[in-house]
């Protein structure tokens, strides 16, 4: 999607301080927060020795949509997509599949003939410090999400079980592809995918598709999903913390 019909802060929230933090610095930012600093190592063998059991991961899809996530390294990839699905992509049933080292992690086992295996592995198992993969969801009009570990095995910075949202992009506006002005739809029928498609309550009048049927629109929304799927609800992703 091209930049131009978005307009973002380049800054989002921290989860733990409630600080404006610039997008580039969160990860930075968040290090800052553990006990001494990220550095915490680990080591099994240490007496109680399991310093911190929990992974910080930079979800974006190289846009205006980012954040990141706390999961405990015993959370699956399952649990990871079922987190992203759930909170802030559709909520819907397409396929989906990592991509760490090389190795396929599918949703769908049925397709582990093609040498891709399952997402029932532990965070812990597959995942380094400094590690990059990939998220792709909905083979049909895929969104494509870029992962990086930016804490490996460190206490958890929020007290909660389960994956947490540590931190969240500003509200991204929209930009209508006819005016400038601010964009309210996207056209159903065109999607995202097509320049023209996002539009303002006015010039949604002048498009073609709507002219046939006024209610194929899709609302636009906080997500990577935005005017990508006609079944899509808006991300549950709550931001009074
Ligand atoms: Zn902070
Ligand atoms: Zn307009
Ligand atoms: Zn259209």
């Amino acid at each position: 999607m091209a930049s131009k019909r978005f307009r973002s802060t380049g800054r989002g929230t921290c989860r733990v301080c409630k600080r404006s933090v610039a997008a580039s610095r969160m990860g930075v930012h968040l290090r800052a927060h553990l006990p001494d600093g990220g550095d915490a190592s680990y080591d099994p063998y240490l007496p109680g020795g399991n310093r911190g059991s929990h992974y910080i991961i930079r979800v974006d899809d190289r846009g205006p949509f980012w954040m990141f996530l706390q999961v405990p390294g015993t959370r699956t990839l399952k649990d990871v997509d079922d987190f992203l699905r759930d909170e802030w992509l559709e909520g819907g049933f397409h396929l989906s599949v990592f991509t760490i080292g090389g190795i396929k992690y599918d949703s769908e086992p049925e397709s582990a003939e093609h040498g891709e295996t399952t997402m029932r592995y532990m965070l812990r198992d597959v995942l380094e410090g400094n590690a990059m993969f990939s998220y792709e969801y909905d083979f049909g009009t895929t969104t494509r999400l870029r992962l990086t570990v930016t804490a490996a095995r460190v206490p958890p910075l929020v007290p909660r079980e389960g994956t947490v949202v540590l931190a969240i992009h500003d509200a991204v506006g929209f930009v209508c592809d006819a005016c400038g002005g601010a964009a309210t739809v996207v056209c159903a029928y065109c999607t995202m995918l097509s320049d023209g498609s996002l539009l303002c309550d006015d010039c949604i009048k002048d498009h073609e598709c709507h002219q046939s049927n006024p209610d194929a629109v899709l609302a636009v929304v906080q997500s990577p999903r935005a005017g990508m799927c006609s079944f899509e609800s808006p991300p549950n992703i709550r931001r009074d913390w």
